[in-house]
């Protein structure tokens, strides 16, 4: 459409991420429909959506796992630094070389995850990371020997689960740390001298109900987020489909439905808008009202189906005469085009307006009992308004051309007038003609 290039373009589109996938995707928006519909416990993310889930909640995961890491490296760090004073330093010197594990594994883990790698690396990094810190607390325990053998497994349960809890992670993954933890409490225990094997199963059994019911938290709170992001894309995509049902309202409004032209209105505001900022720019301005000459004649010979488009057609050609991007078009009423020209003085004016009426009579569209040629023509009257005259309203200006566009029709049509600066000029008798043709 004409207007599209013409007016409406101007105006940035501001179509955010979701909107584009809302607009490119609507199966994904029927399936967040869809899975909105079942029982919160039921919903499972699969697929597209849910690598949108793990892309949206990334950033948030990686930083809680970096901040972790970061927590147990300096745990760790602290713990064998305090074991140096209050423990006999034999036992302290054993319990540093697997201590010592716990900062580089950390280290290497936040470093994995300062950036997206991809579902294996990052799964495989934290899992063998874990894996790598809670043996390390484990072997911490046994070094020690005595009491510390059990409490350091305790420990070392007990910072599985926080990971456990916090970590926003694939079901998989978290069920992963939690079978490693178990399983290298099972095997430690079963090294204990101070326990027997019942008493490592006990232990292991019943440590694994609260591993289950923390992996259930877990679950449930990843089924939640999983929701609430499934909110959060309906609701961006209801605003994008009333976005753009109002981008497409408003160029309704703006728009001439027979030659997609801006309409009168759309027109009427920019020479409002331009007028407010010449007060700052005063390059000046020309208006040119173009007028098709006896075109009751066409409608009355070739039907008003011809005359459809004969409109389209000299909508199209006055379009493509103007070749700079400030420079606009309406459809102002029936056969009447307003052209406006920011910064143009008259010669410009002229040579534009005589660019078009010949275009229009080149085009050779035919108006056989037209009083003018046999072939549609076009008046038009021209106002200038230049930096060095005094200030003029637009609403004068457009009369002046008005003005200028009756005395082309008064004085023979097809061709176009001026109107001379300096008149009175809002009717007939003040405006001076300049026929070229
Ligand atoms: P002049 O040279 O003085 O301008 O004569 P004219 O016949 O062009 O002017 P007039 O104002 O007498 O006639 C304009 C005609 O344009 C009358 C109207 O029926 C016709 N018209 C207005 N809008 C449309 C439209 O959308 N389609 C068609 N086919 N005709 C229209
Ligand atoms: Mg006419
Ligand atoms: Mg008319």
């Amino acid at each position: 459409m004409i207007i599209q290039e013409n007016a409406v373009s101007a105006r940035p589109s501001k179509i955010s991420a979701w909107m584009k996938i809302q607009a490119e995707k609507p199966e994904i928006m029927a399936e967040v429909e869809r899975l909105l519909g079942r029982r919160t416990r039921d919903i499972r993310l699969s697929g597209e959506l849910l690598s949108l889930f793990w892309e949206r909640t990334w950033s948030q995961t990686a930083k809680i796992i970096r901040s972790w890491m970061i927590w147990v490296a300096i745990l760790d760090v602290l713990t064998l630094a305090l074991n140096m004073v209050l423990v006999p330093s034999s036992v302290a010197q054993a319990m540093l070389l697997p201590g010592s594990i716990v900062p580089p594994v950390a280290v290497a883990v936040i470093l994995v995850w300062r950036r997206p790698r991809g579902p294996w690396v990052e799964g495989a990094s934290l899992i063998l990371g874990l894996f790598l810190i809670l043996l390390s607390i484990a072997l911490v325990g046994l070094s020690a020997g005595g009491e510390f053998h059990e409490r350091y497994l305790n420990i070392m349960l007990f910072v599985a689960i926080t990971a456990i809890i916090i970590f926003s992670i694939p079901l998989l993954w978290t069920a992963s740390i939690a079978v490693l933890s178990l399983s290298i409490y099972f095997v430690f225990q079963l090294k204990n001298p101070g326990i027997g094997m019942w008493h490592a199963v006990d232990g292991a059994l019943f440590f694994a109900s609260g591993m289950v019911a923390t992996i259930v938290a877990r679950r449930t709170m990843t089924i939640l987020a999983q929701k609430a992001f499934l909110l959060e894309l309906r609701d961006k995509g209801r605003v994008a489909e009333l976005a753009e049902a109002n981008d497409r309202l408003e160029r309704l409004t703006r728009t001439d439905p027979l030659t997609g032209l801006a309409n009168r209105r759309w027109m009427t505001e920019m020479v409002g808008r331009l007028w407010n900022d010449r007060r700052s720019c005063s390059d000046g301005a020309a208006m040119l009202m173009c007028d098709i000459d006896d075109f009751k004649y066409l409608n009355d010979h070739l039907g008003h189906a011809e005359g459809d488009r004969c409109l389209i057609r000299v909508a199209s050609i006055i379009k493509d005469c103007l070749k700079r991007e400030q420079d606009q078009v309406a459809r102002y009423g029936g056969e009447e085009f307003f052209v406006l020209l920011p910064a143009t003085g008259e010669d410009g004016a002229l040579a534009m307006a005589e660019h078009i009426r010949r275009s229009v009579e080149a085009a050779a569209l035919p108006n056989p009992t037209s009083r003018v040629s046999c072939h549609v023509t076009l008046s038009i009257g021209i106002a200038v308004s230049t930096p060095d005259t005094d200030e003029i309203s637009s609403e004068l200006l457009q009369r002046q051309a008005d003005a200028a566009l009756y005395r082309a029709k008064g004085t023979g049509r097809n061709r176009v007038v001026i109107h001379q600066q300096g008149e009175p000029g809002t009717s007939a008798a003040g405006t001076t003609t300049a026929t070229l043709q």
